[in-house]
């Protein structure tokens, strides 16, 4: 699994609704990807603060962004 792969599924991977496969596959590639796991904890306190915040979801400006983030990690490694 790529870090592509990996943020295209995290939505479903923290909703719990990723097959049990896939998910298995993005847990052994969080135990060997510490800017993916920088990413999914920075996904997981942003959906829990928007949902404290407002009941509205998380605006796609803000998953964007959370991208941006993560592809500038990447480029620096
Ligand atoms: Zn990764």
């Amino acid at each position: 699994m790529t870090c592509k792969q990996l943020v295209e599924r995290l939505y479903d991977f923290i909703q719990g609704e990723l097959e049990e496969e896939l998910s298995r596959h993005m847990q052994e590639h969080l135990d060997c990807c510490s800017h993916c796991v920088t990413y999914v904890k920075t996904y997981q306190i942003t959906i829990h603060l928007s949902r404290r915040l407002s009941e509205s979801p998380v605006p796609d400006q803000l998953l964007q962004r959370l991208r941006e983030v993560l592809k500038k990690a990447e480029n620096e490694s």
